[in-house]
């Protein structure tokens, strides 16, 4: 059962071939069987899981069952959840139990879908290796000598190890898409707003965007129909309508322009992912659409900017730990700058302290206008090059990172290396927009992901991209080695 997508295990059912509990219970005993390999999970809720499936399993019979009724899934340890521990995979955390649900919790809970858990993830978000987390390194489901890529890692790795069918996860600069890459997953960014951001731990409120991550657009369409849309609790959300994402998926694509940008085919890009890159181009050729050569002007920016904004961001947000109000507290403080002093110290991570102190200077009255404001202005060149792109191009295609999955531990002492991860991610964030990653091939046995940037709000287009792609080829469909054993 665990191999079925959402949209078949949504079907079987409603034809009562199965329950909500068994299928629940399968993936908590594979769970309990395989995560040790990898880690993906920090906490794993069976007892409240099978309560909500057989609930489920009765909306069902009664015929007032929500979309996705019955469905397993799993949340990102980001997301607050009623009730359940919700970390952020960070010693601050550790301790901390949600009074209340993110909005995405509600929605998706609202459609009748099952929680098998929190996933891991870097800590606080940041990072692109799932190496930060306290709780200890995720490992990748196709070669568990390799990270499966970060923040959202343990979501991308159960979804890919077939742990989960489907799982939240949360994209400052690249934490949906690049572990779905590294993984073999299918992860949608939304546009900012899209999605609420209530009680999504906040990393850097100008950028971050929680979305839906599964095997396919088909599934990831499912998902947004219940996620997106308006949040009168989140300021910065969209008042727009919520298209039905699954309606437009079988689309024909003649016609569709798709802009290749030569700054993301050049030097930095491993030969082995630009090979399934370009063979990816060319069965979305194919398929109908044209492939246009394009430059997209200031991409060289995005990581100077991106490392002084999101730094500056976080900051601020997370001042609010401060070993009073919640969190982890320091045994026996002096008085109370010594309580503040030493619940941050201990209870933040190394590479969160590092943002903090980047944040701190790049904000403070001296160097504001150097960094903070020079940030700002770059961004808006950022956003005004993606601008021009769309007066000639539907979408943007590219890949979403420079190579495959790398080793653990290769790029955790060298922030800089870890940094030009995101080369390809990040600018999307900087300008607000949707993006997608899909599996398209593989290089040295590893996944390769496949980026596709749209318009603000075209998310319906993404998927209907993707879901086309998916129907021609079945990279996919691809399963880790020995991973779904
Ligand atoms: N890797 C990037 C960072 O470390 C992006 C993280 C994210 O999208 N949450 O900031």
């Amino acid at each position: 059962m665990h191999e079925l997508t959402i949209a078949e295990m949504a079907r079987g059912l409603r034809e009562k071939r199965f329950s909500s509990v068994e299928l629940t219970q399968g993936f908590l005993d594979r769970i309990a069987a395989l995560d040790g390999q990898y880690n993906s999970f920090i906490t794993v809720c069976a007892e409240q899981a099978l309560a909500e499936a057989a609930a489920a399993d009765a909306a069902l019979a009664a015929g007032d069952a929500g979309a996705l009724a019955g469905i397993p899934i799993a949340h990102k340890d980001i997301f607050c959840t009623d009730g359940v521990r919700t970390s952020c995979a960070s010693k601050m955390l550790d301790n901390f139990v949600p009074p209340y649900d993110a909005t995405v919790v509600t929605r998706l809970k609202q459609a009748g879908t099952v929680m098998l858990g929190k996933t891991n993830m870097d800590e606080f978000a940041m990072g692109s290796s799932n190496e930060t987390s306290f709780y200890g390194a995720v490992r990748n489901p196709w070669d568990r000598e390799r990270v499966p890529g970060g923040s959202s890692g343990g979501s991308a790795a159960a979804v890919a190890a077939r742990l989960a069918p489907a799982a939240t996860g949360t994209d400052t600069g690249g934490s949906i898409r690049q572990p779905a890459a590294l993984c073999g997953i299918t992860g949608l960014k939304p546009t900012y707003g899209r999605v609420s951001r209530l009680g999504m731990i906040a990393f850097a409120s100008s950028l971050d965007q929680g979305g839906p991550m599964a095997r396919s657009a088909q599934d990831c369409a499912l998902l947004m129909n219940s996620m997106a849309g308006f949040d009168p609790l989140d300021s910065t959300s969209a008042q727009r309508e919520v298209p039905d994402y699954s309606a437009g998926l079988a689309q024909s694509l003649e016609g569709l322009r798709i802009g290749l940008p030569r700054e993301y085919f050049g030097a930095g890009l491993d030969p082995d992912t630009a090979k399934a890159i370009h063979a990816a181009l060319a069965e979305l050729e194919k398929l109908g659409a044209t492939l246009v050569d394009i430059s997209l002007a200031h991409s060289d920016l995005a990581i100077p900017t991106y490392y002084v904004i999101a730094p500056a961001e976080a900051s601020t947000n997370l001042s609010r730990y401060d070993g009073v109000r919640y969190g982890y507290r320091c045994e026996d403080p002096a008085d109370l700058l010594d309580l503040y002093t030493r619940s941050r110290g201990e209870g933040f991570g190394d590479e969160v302290n590092r943002r903090i102190l980047v944040g701190t200077y790049a904000l403070s009255a001296g160097y504001y206008d150097a960094y903070y404001k020079k940030a700002q202005q770059a961004r808006r060149l950022i956003k005004q090059g993606f601008d021009a792109c769309f007066e000639q191009v539907d979408v943007i295609a590219g890949p979403t990172t420079p190579g495959p999955a790398f080793g653990l531990g290769a790029k955790k002492d060298d922030p800089v290396a870890m940094y030009l991860e995101d080369v390809y991610t990040l600018a999307v964030n900087l300008a607000g927009l949707p993006a997608m990653s899909i599996p398209a091939g593989l290089a040295d046995n590893c996944p390769v992901g496949l980026q596709l940037i749209g318009r603000h709000f075209d998310e319906a287009r993404l998927l209907n991209i993707a879901h086309r792609f998916q129907s021609a080829t079945d990279w996919h469909q691809l399963t880790p080695p020995g991973g779904a054993a």
